[in-house]
């Protein structure tokens, strides 16, 4: 008889959130048809290792003869007679129990007073349901192996954690103890029911909430039962051009040149990169800016942080100062955000302070004067920058566009992109590549406000 392949978290998660998810996944995987992971483990990077110093590193398998020696390393590890020394630990703990569940435990280590404690690592500031429902299959797992499992829990990110450089992360994971709520989680019914429900008939579709919830089910498109939500328009059709109203023209009009049309990209890093920088800080990364002189004629700059390791902010205030100069009008679409970043640099930078401070008279809200004077179909109702970049640059894209085979997500933002970029090690094309779609997003960007402004101005002729 061939035997079902082992049951994995992923298998889990499928059937708490859908029995027909999972079911499917399963008669999928028997086919031998791979499923993408759900949640991928999280790379044993610089920061998990900081917080466990002597940890060993198992490698993640992919096949089941690999999956056979990353036992084999762990069960190695765990049988070494050598004292343990503080911060040892196995990263990426690979077991698998008699009743056929394979887990990889994120981090495994010795518990304080004798037997073993594990943690799922989240770069997030909380953990969900799911991570409860993980840990507590890792836990019977690892009973079931036949080890003493005294603690349980999630490693998340701690936002009061100061990075203080050189690589030193000790601190930036805090622990959140499970063990109060894994009895919670009847694990081996669970295991019994799913096994059930594999053997069974195709359960019918229970549309709902869940099938869109994450990454969305991987079934939702030949699920009938539940296409997608269409996202609701409150207005159609293309309409003409974006009309203001002529008092509009009066204000553009006198705003005083050189102009500046100012978009600035931040970006708060779970793990933080820059000495003096917490977690998920909001820091600034790049600035671009086009320039109106008297005479009509537009320049374009701009300034992206991309040197690894060095605190960036500093060449941000002082690229950004220059290029605003003291004269002007410095227009933004939404202006709190801008006004906020240059107020911290200015907290930051005591000797920039004044002439940071000084710009905050001289911006413009784009976006009061568009929300007070202009409306158009293609905008939906809505005031967003995206929304106004469709009706005054309908043929832009205004996704950030990158090759998927850099590595990237197939949708991917600024913040990601630029995580991607500064990814440590990161291969010298790929950062290239980043910096280009980066550049070219912020040109864009600065293209809608020029359009804009160009609106604004020409209103009522
Ligand atoms: S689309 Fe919804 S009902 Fe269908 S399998 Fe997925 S989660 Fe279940």
């Amino acid at each position: 008889m061939l035997l079902a392949p082992l049951f994995s978290p992923d298998d889990l998660r499928r059937w708490r959130s859908c029995e027909r998810r999972f079911w499917l996944a399963r008669h999928r995987l028997q086919r031998g048809e791979p499923m993408t992971a759900l949640q991928p483990p999280p790379d044993p990077d610089v920061a998990l290792r900081a917080s466990f110093p002597h940890a060993d590193t198992v490698a993640p398998p992919q096949t089941p003869s690999q999956w056979v020696q990353a036992m084999g390393h762990t069960l190695d590890c765990l049988d070494s007679d050598e004292h343990l020394p503080e911060g040892w630990a196995i990263l990426g703990a690979c077991l698998t129990s008699e009743d056929r569940v394979q887990v990889r435990i994120d981090v495994l280590g010795a518990a304080p007073g004798g037997g073993l404690r594990l943690y799922k690592v989240r770069h997030a500031t909380v953990g969900d349901d799911s991570d409860i429902d993980t840990v507590a299959l890792w836990t019977h797992v690892a009973a079931r192996c036949g080890f003493a499992v005294q603690g349980a829990g999630l490693l998340l990110v701690d936002t009061d954690f100061v990075y203080p450089g050189h690589g030193c992360y000790a601190g930036l994971f805090r622990e959140v103890d499970l063990r109060p709520v894994l009895g919670t989680r009847p694990v081996a019914q669970w295991l019994g029911s799913m096994r059930h429900c594999e053997r069974g008939a195709e359960p019918a579709a229970t549309p709902g909430p869940h099938c869109h919830q994450g990454e969305g089910c991987e079934f939702a498109a030949s699920c009938n039962a539940c296409a997608p939500p269409r996202r609701a328009r409150r207005a159609g059709g293309a309409g003409g051009p974006l009309q203001f109203v002529p008092a509009a023209a009066t204000v553009a009009r006198a705003w005083p040149h050189p102009r500046h049309c100012l978009r600035i990209d931040t970006i708060g890093m779970a793990v933080p990169v820059w000495s003096g920088t917490r977690p998920y800080q909001t820091l600034p990364f790049q600035w671009s800016c086009a320039t109106e002189a008297a005479d009509g004629q537009w320049t374009e700059q701009h300034f992206l942080a991309d040197g690894q390791g060095s605190d960036p902010r500093r060449a941000f205030a002082e690229t950004l100062l220059r290029a605003l100069g003291t004269e002007g009008a410095v227009l933004a679409y939404n202006a709190g955000f801008e006004r906020n970043r240059i107020r911290e640099l200015a907290q930051w930078f005591d000797d920039l302070a004044p002439a940071l401070d000084a710009l905050q008279a001289r911006i413009v809200d784009l976006f009061q004067i568009a929300r007070e004077h202009c409306h158009h179909p293609v905008m939906a109702g809505s005031w967003s920058f995206r929304a106004i970049a469709r009706a005054v640059a309908p043929e832009l894209d205004m996704d950030v566009r990158l090759d998927p085979a850099l590595g990237e997500r197939a949708n991917p933002t600024a913040q990601s992109v630029y995580a991607l970029m500064q990814k440590p090690g990161q291969r010298l094309a790929v950062r290239h590549a980043c910096r280009e779609a980066l550049q070219a997003h912020g040109q864009r960007e600065t293209v809608v406000l020029r359009r804009l402004v160009g609106v604004m101005e020409g209103a009522g002729e």
